[in-house]
């Protein structure tokens, strides 16, 4: 056996270590079918991490065999505790300004969402306070997000814009996403999401917004690098297929990858827009076909499934998420934190995922790690514990796995380790690493 230098932090002892690597699976590709369901699970397991990387992963015995520990190494005895990647959370709306508990209770007075928009509220709501909020204002807003997120166990997410809906109030929210990248230990992946609704200005004339987005929008998004993701919100009502695809083509010339929002409300026909254009997710998916999974399929397009989205909008159906297994479609767990799904929690996801979706707890797991990371293009860097990746992992007060999905609504995440570095501890954020 080779020895590797010194760590900088060993955890051992570890009840169940989920490496999301077992043998024979591929990890350079996103999963599906029975592949969801293998976690390469160590019994006794030991990670030693040095120079913000994993470098050794295995049995306890085997990898103290493989190492020259010093009096430098930090050693976290992890008995009776599991340890997992750090959660990917692929499809937030991180950036918004206010929020709209009151309408949680006009909801159960059985207010429709049209009832809602009418009063003032809804998403014209949350638009307006965007709007009006400063570049200061968005940061300290979307870091207490960040910071709650990184507390529950997530260390890498996608964040959109598209609270904004006018150009100088979409740009502010990215730069938002930009300055939190630099200032936030959390890994950031951008979205332009400037076709997330029709902007108040014009409630009838979505081609007339496209055209703004496409020829004043799109060009300073690249040339200011604020993006790497477009997105749309390709329904009924809000953006057609056709705008979808002129969108998302002149996005590809701007060099940015596409995603889009489909089916969420009604089945418009965006999951075949998705494979054509291969697309790296397609989200949502409450309403889409047999014959436009498969498409999916084919073109390798990832379902990213938002289940917190049909809890808070209280709805009794749920994305067919076995079916889409069954038809060779790799899926994803995100939160879809947004102000009408107001959580951020992958935990919480994950139970809801098993209760009221049906997945399987280590289907769900593997959603939320190793595949939620192919739906933002992370999967070389993070989502599993191998050789080389980067040390981002959780510890949680659980014996296995089993229990994060079974004893919901709490956290078990007591330790995170982001980049080789012990950044919570104890439940709480370690502020000297933020
Ligand atoms: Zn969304």
């Amino acid at each position: 056996m080779t020895s590797v230098s010194s760590p900088e932090i060993l955890l051992k002892n570890i009840a169940e270590l989920i490496t999301m690597a077992p043998e024979n699976i591929d990890n350079n590709k996103p999963r599906t079918g029975k592949d969801m369901g293998k976690l390469g699970n160590i019994t006794d397991g030991a990670v030693a991490i040095g120079n913000g990387k994993i470098i050794c992963v295995g049995s306890t015995r085997d990898v103290l065999g493989q190492l020259d520990l010093s009096a430098n190494t930090s050693v976290i005895d992890c008995t009776g505790k599991t340890v997992l990647p750090g959660f990917v959370d692929p499809h937030t709306h991180l950036i918004f300004s206010g929020s709209r508990e009151s309408e949680l209770t006009l909801k159960l007075e059985g207010k429709t969402y049209m009832d809602i928009l009418q009063s003032g509220g809804g998403i014209l709501k949350t638009v307006h306070a965007t709007r009006n909020a400063s570049l200061d204002d968005l940061l300290v807003e979307a870091k207490k997000r960040l910071d709650i997120m990184l507390e529950h166990g997530t260390t890498t997410l996608e964040a959109k814009s598209g609270y904004g809906l006018s150009e100088d109030s979409e740009l502010r929210s990215l730069q938002a996403i930009k300055d939190l990248g630099n200032i936030h230990v959390m890994d950031i992946v951008p979205t332009f999401l400037g076709a997330h609704a029709r902007p108040p200005e014009l409630p009838d004339d979505p081609d007339r917004y496209i055209d703004l987005i496409i020829s004043d929008m799109l060009p300073n998004v690249e040339q200011r690098r604020l993006a790497e993701f477009c997105d749309v919100f390709c329904e009924e009502g809000v953006f057609s297929v056709d705008q979808s695809e002129r969108l998302l083509r002149s996005a590809k010339d701007h060099g940015l990858k596409p995603k889009l929002h489909i089916d969420e409300f009604v089945h418009l026909g965006g999951a075949k827009l998705a494979a054509t254009l291969c697309a790296t997710s397609a989200d949502h998916l409450m309403m889409t076909s047999d014959d436009d999974l498969s498409a999916m399929a084919e073109a390798g397009v990832i379902g990213v499934l938002l289940p917190g989205t049909p809890f808070a909008l209280m709805e009794k159906e749920y994305p067919n998420a076995q079916r889409m297994l069954e038809l060779g479609v790799p899926i994803a767990l995100a939160t879809d934190l947004n102000p009408n799904c107001m959580t951020e929690s992958m935990q919480f996801i994950i139970s809801i995922a098993c209760y009221n979706m049906k997945l399987l707890p280590a289907q769900a797991i593997t959603a939320a790690t190793i595949n939620a990371a192919h739906a933002i293009d992370r999967a070389e860097l993070v989502g599993s514990l191998e050789v080389g990746k980067q040390a981002d992992m959780i510890i949680l007060d659980v014996p296995n796995y089993q229990h994060i999905p079974y004893h919901f609504g709490i956290n078990h995440v007591i330790k995170v380790i982001k980049k080789g570095k012990l950044v919570v501890d104890k439940y709480k954020i370690r502020s000297s690493n933020i």
